[in-house]
């Protein structure tokens, strides 16, 4: 069951505000073609977007990587963008960085497609050891290794519509 609140609506929104600042100084009026990673990062993605000044296009792809609250180490593309990336400044947008391993593949992906440039925004990211070799450029928060749900982040589909992110403690 959901253990207790880690992130409040409030705390998610002034950091949003940090980061739609960060993103704009760093594209100086450049158009960004955002990509959203679905489904997790769409709360996430949508909220900072609206934040952000510069021009924006919004593309999506959906990878597999995932059942229950366990990695399968196992990552398939279940949805390919519908745009061209070639010579775009494109950002992608992620829910939380665990192992990195999903990361990895999508940049990846991406960068054998030659953008302009490539950079990462997530809302989250563990502290762990296994991902401590990647960049977010953009990062909202650093976690510890909990489970986590709500704000866009799942339990087998439930719970993506909380507005702030709580731990999910399995044996309560
Ligand atoms: P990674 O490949 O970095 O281990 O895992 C990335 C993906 O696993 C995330 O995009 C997310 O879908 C899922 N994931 C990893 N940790 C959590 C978590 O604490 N809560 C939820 N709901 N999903 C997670």
């Amino acid at each position: 069951m959901i253990d207790r609140t880690l992130l409040s609506e409030q705390a998610i929104s002034d950091r949003l505000d940090g980061l739609a600042r960060e993103i704009d100084l760093a594209y100086a009026g450049r158009e960004i073609l955002a990509i959203g990673v679905l489904k997790g990062s769409v709360f996430f993605m949508t909220d900072l977007l609206k934040r952000v000044t510069n021009p924006v296009v919004v593309d999506f792809l959906q990878v597999r990587s995932y059942a229950g609250t366990q990695s399968s180490g196992n990552i398939q593309l279940v949805h390919d963008l519908s745009m061209d990336v070639e010579n775009k400044d494109v950002l992608l947008f992620e829910d939380v960085v665990d192992t990195g391993l999903t990361l990895r593949k999508m940049l990846e992906l991406l960068s054998s497609r030659k953008p302009r440039s490539l950079r990462v925004a997530s809302l989250l990211k563990k502290d762990l050891h296994e991902n401590a070799d990647i960049t977010v450029d953009f990062l909202g928060f650093t976690i510890g290794k909990e489970f986590v749900v709500g704000y866009g982040l799942d339990l087998d589909e439930r719970f993506r519509n909380l507005p702030y992110i709580a731990i999910w403690d399995p044996t309560r």
